[in-house]
């Protein structure tokens, strides 16, 4: 048990929360009714906070379980890195600026950048998307007119769920090149889905807020630390010092209500009372521990499909990427990083390969993937063709995300249950947004709000800013 000293809240009255899941969700859940005065215990099955935003060590390295972004218009998550105090280790660019380099021409390797200047919305990318050599003029013109439609749908609108994005872009005339070069080389990863796979509504909101709303919105930031730091050390440090009790290796095993309308979590050796329980856990495990009557219709958290996401780790005896990252085209690289430094690496440089959408490569074995990805990035990456590979391998994450299908919208369910009492959070609930951290940060606050409605307590202001900021 930790308690530490309170530093954003009044002090605690007697109502007792424990909230189950110690990923993004669960740890901003915590904060935030710890914020406000509430007793929380967090409960997290691993060895550590984070959920599927995670480090581990490889000999003398620290490695991400997977390259992770966000961008300016992520305010969620940016309230959540200065909650913790991670934000000067995980900074934004000042101004989007993609390096994008087709190697699929005959005469040759071509380098195109996505930038933002300073003018308003949508001008803010007009002279980018002028010069942009990856799109012929046509492409290019076209891209605007369906950029300013995609502006004028209304995101409220449930019928845009039912929809999937690759018709609705073809049916703007988008070509294939268009898609490929522009629309997936955003939204695959965005949204871990081609877009004809991604339901329209969630496209729709990914570019009308990144790319449409706020100039500076898509400009896209990323750990120089490992996530580890920030989403395990720095926010556990956070919890402690707002006196929430925090407990790893802790797997919860049922939720019942008990007849004295309090709620009773067992965890192996010790079952806890509580005035309210927030579900912070992927949707498969909410099911298994949700109450017979807590939702209509339970079965829908099933039917939530989730989307795998690949990383290929390479460590090369010699610098081969000037870059902090790229991503390619005519290959069937996506987005390297350079994790050279945030990974304590001393000599040499080491780069992580980000594959979104990964169903026909998530189950390869790591020699298909390494016959498959040390050649193209010898292709994409001139430098590397004389250099040693000191390491290889891969990480999978068979259920990065949920799958961003036309449909999920309706499957998604908001925070409050019928049990009163019991919340639901996590990056797979209602937010409107992908799954992201972002996602995860703005489910935790929701299911927060909805616990201080039913104690009673007041919201404190500084956990909303992020919604002013937005
Ligand atoms: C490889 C990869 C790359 C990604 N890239 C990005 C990116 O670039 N940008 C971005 O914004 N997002 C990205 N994401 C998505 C992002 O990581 C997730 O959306 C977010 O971290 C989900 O947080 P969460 O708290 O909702 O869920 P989780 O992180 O799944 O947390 C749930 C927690 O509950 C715990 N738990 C489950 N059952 C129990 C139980 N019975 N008792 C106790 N604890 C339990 C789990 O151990 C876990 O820690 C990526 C994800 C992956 C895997």
């Amino acid at each position: 048990m930790t308690h530490g000293t309170r530093s954003h809240g009044p002090v605690a009255d007697g109502r007792h929360a424990v909230v189950v899941g110690g990923g993004l969700a669960g740890i901003t859940t915590a904060l935030a009714l710890a914020d406000a005065g509430v007793r929380v215990t967090l409960l997290e099955g691993r060895p550590r906070l984070g959920g599927l935003a995670f480090s581990f060590q490889r000999g003398e390295l620290t490695i991400d379980n997977g390259q992770h972004v966000y961008l300016r218009c992520c305010t969620a998550y940016r309230w959540f890195l200065d909650r913790i105090e991670g934000a000067e280790l995980a900074p934004l660019q000042d101004r989007l600026d993609v390096p994008v380099l087709d190697v699929a021409r005959p005469e040759g390797r071509r380098l195109g950048r996505l930038r933002r200047d300073a003018l308003p919305v949508p001008l803010h990318l007009g002279r980018s998307l002028a010069t942009y050599p990856h799109l012929s003029l046509a492409d290019r013109a076209k891209v605007g007119r369906a950029a300013l439609a995609l502006k004028g749908l209304d995101l409220a609108d449930p019928a845009l769920d039912t929809q999937d994005f690759g018709s609705w872009l073809a049916a703007h005339g988008q070509s294939a090149r268009a898609v490929e070069a522009l629309w997936d080389l955003v939204g695959v990863a965005t949204l871990n889905a081609v877009a004809s796979d991604a339901s329209l509504g969630l496209a729709a909101m990914v570019f009308k807020t990144g790319l449409l709303s706020d100039p500076g919105a898509a400009d896209i930031g990323w750990a120089r630390v490992p996530l580890g730091e920030l989403h395990d050390r720095l926010a556990r440090k956070a919890l402690d010092s707002a006196g929430v009790r925090t407990e790893v290796r802790t797997r919860v095993t049922a939720v019942s209500h008990d007849v004295n309308g309090r709620w009773r979590v067992e965890v192996p050796g010790e079952t806890l009372e509580a005035d309210a329980v927030v579900l912070a856990v992927p949707q498969r495990e909410a099911h298994e521990l949700l109450p017979e009557g807590a939702l209509d219709a339970p079965e829908r958290l099933l039917q939530i499909g989730t989307a795998p996401i690949l990383n290929v780790h390479v460590v090369y005896d010699r610098k081969v990427l000037a870059r902090p990252f790229f991503t390619a085209l005519g290959s069937p690289v996506q987005w390297v990083f350079d994790r050279t430094e945030a990974s304590g690496l001393r000599a040499g440089q080491y780069l992580a390969v980000s594959q979104s959408a990964a169903q026909d490569e998530i189950d390869e074995p790591v020699a298909a993937l390494r016959e498959r990805y040390l050649p193209e990035l010898e292709r994409l990456l001139p430098p590397a063709r004389g250099a040693e590979v000191k390491d290889f391998f891969v990480t999978r994450e068979r259920t990065a995300t949920f799958a961003p299908t036309p449909g999920v919208g309706r499957l998604r369910p908001g925070a409050r249950t019928k049990a009163s009492g019991l919340y639901l959070a996590g990056a797979w609930t209602a937010t409107g947004w992908p799954a992201t951290m972002e996602s995860a940060v703005r489910s935790g606050v929701s299911a927060a709000d909805a616990v201080l409605g039913a104690l009673g307590r007041p919201r404190p202001r500084h956990l909303f800013e992020f919604e002013e900021a937005a």
